[in-house]
């Protein structure tokens, strides 16, 4: 980049990270990006998880980008399409459809110590450069199968939930579901009036919270749109509650034990019977693994054509899965709802930094980044939706616009300094990755196993703490934190 000119821009995924980040460097004047999507729709997570009852369990006044609000939401928490649509009318509104490349796989990027730019590689065998490299891979884009020995001889239908196959008819099938998450919460209590039987197997039961849905009424749409404030009232409500309810997770345990009772007593009211009740009791504090929230996952497991398996599964074999008392529950379809590699950060993408550093090597213990955003050694390099920046409450949303917020300040640091590149100082990075880690230590997050911890332990996916304190440390790029150094 020469004087004068802004720096060019290439952002990986074109999901609401992606989409979010554009239009913040859009709206402060950086137009020269390119987003390279490696499938041909926007969407991220909410393209590809079509599953029946997809819904996003964080209501949607408040999982918004806060300048597109949208007065016609048909839900408080709505469904997957409805998402969907909004992020495509958003990117539209903001003139970015022309900016993405679609099938455009990144598998290698690669800084060019000398010309202080990167080069993005492509599967197709392209390649582009740019000043400025920004992931926004999203935590949940690959699909994880369990290893379970004989999976690939099961004879029926099988998928994850993450691909859904809408052409597999599940009525009057037996189904077996395996996993017992978000996902899995949602497309359950959809999918048991229409089997003939359906076994869950649970390996660990999940902390259920009662769900205050409800349809907006045209009447509310007419009142949101005519009065901006009552739709601002509604987020700011939800924000308040969720930015309370993450107090709990470090500072006022409390606050999670009264969460838990909350659970406790929605368990008892919905599951009558003393045995079942048991099964999907969890034994671990609440808030270790994500918490859940609906209405008709508990009832659809009292119904008779279900049955909750907790005996651990040994075998998937041709005509069902085996547990380890040597029952075969003969099954039609599995259907895995086994989650995501959530700890494999841009995996499997090659990324080589500074001096040929590679990524994965500086990452090999875990992911960690400057406020999730900045690694040492990766000049010019930012992350969307990066290492600790996962919520156990609250909207990613609000996450997102935070970072993007942050990572526009280093584009214009860059923008008023060309012929430069910017790299997060080793002791900033040191500095607050020990400070995150020590915050974590105390969080119900050490706890049990989940797709926020790697296997070795270390929580590489959760903030530790409230959306608010995160957007007030990333309000403003400080430059000492970072090395500004002149290239050739
Ligand atoms: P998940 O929460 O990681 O759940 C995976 C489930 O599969 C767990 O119950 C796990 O059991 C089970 N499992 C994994 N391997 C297994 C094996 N070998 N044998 C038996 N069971 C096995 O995955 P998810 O439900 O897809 O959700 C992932 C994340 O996506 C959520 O935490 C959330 O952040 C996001 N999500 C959000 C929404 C929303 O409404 N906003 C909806 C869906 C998903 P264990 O617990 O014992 O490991």
């Amino acid at each position: 980049m020469t004087a004068g000119e802004r720096p060019s821009v290439i952002v990986i995924g074109a999901g609401f990270g992606g989409i979010g980040m554009a239009i913040e460097l859009r709206r402060n004047g950086f137009d020269n990006i390119a987003i390279l999507e490696r499938s041909t729709d926007i969407g991220g997570v909410w393209r590809e998880n079509t599953y029946p009852g997809a819904a996003c369990d964080v209501p949607s006044p408040l999982y918004s980008f806060s300048y597109e609000p949208k007065p016609d939401w048909p839900q408080r928490y709505s469904g997957q399409a409805a998402i969907h649509d909004y992020l495509r009318s958003v990117a539209k509104r903001h003139r970015l459809l022309a900016d993405i490349h679609f099938g455009a796989e990144v598998t290698e990027a690669e800084f060019d110590d000398a010309a202080g730019r990167w080069t993005v590689r492509t599967r197709d065998g392209a390649a582009r450069t740019a000043d400025v490299l920004i992931s926004a891979v999203g935590q949940l884009s690959r699909p994880a199968m369990p290893n379970i020995p004989g999976i690939d001889s099961f004879t029926g239908q099988a998928f994850h939930s993450a691909e859904w196959d809408h052409g597999v008819e599940l009525t009057g099938k037996r189904v077996a579901c395996i996993g017992t998450g978000a996902s899995a919460i949602q497309y359950i209590p959809e999918i048991q009036p229409k089997v003939e039987h359906l076994t869950l197997f649970q390996r660990t039961p999940a902390w259920v919270l009662p769900k205050f849905d409800t349809d907006y009424t045209p009447i509310q749409h007419k009142l949101f749109a005519r009065l901006p404030g009552a739709l601002l009232a509604e987020r700011f409500g939800w924000w308040a509650i969720t930015e309370f309810v993450a107090l709990g997770l470090v500072e006022y345990p409390w606050i999670a034990r009264m969460v838990g009772r909350i659970a406790t007593k929605h368990l008892e009211e919905q599951v009558p019977d003393p045995g079942l009740r048991a099964k999907l009791t969890p034994d671990y504090p609440i808030g270790c693994k994500r918490g859940l929230f609906s209405n008709d996952y508990y009832p659809a497991l009292t119904e008779p054509n279900v049955r909750v398996e907790t005996t651990v599964i040994t075998e998937i074999v041709p005509n069902g899965v085996r547990t380890a008392d040597g029952t075969v529950h003969e099954a039609d379809v599995i259907i895995y709802g086994t989650g995501f590699k959530g700890t494999e950060f841009l995996w499997p993408m090659h990324i080589y930094g500074r001096a040929g550093r590679k990524l994965a090597d500086a990452w090999e213990g875990g992911a960690h980044a400057y406020y999730g955003i900045t690694v040492p050694d990766f000049p010019n390099l930012f992350l969307v939706y990066g290492p600790n920046t996962n919520l156990g409450v609250g909207s990613i949303i609000y996450m997102i616009e935070s970072q993007a917020r942050y990572i526009r300040q280093a584009v214009q640091l860059l923008a008023a300094r060309p012929g430069h590149v910017l790299e997060v100082r080793q002791e900033a990075e040191a500095q607050f990755n020990t400070a995150v880690q020590q915050r974590l230590a105390r969080t119900p997050w050490n706890f049990c196993s989940s797709w926020y911890r790697t296997s070795s332990g270390r929580i590489t996916n959760n903030w530790p703490g409230r959306q608010l304190a995160y957007r007030r440390l990333v309000r403003k790029l400080r430059a000492d934190d970072y090395e500004l150094t002149r290239v050739a």
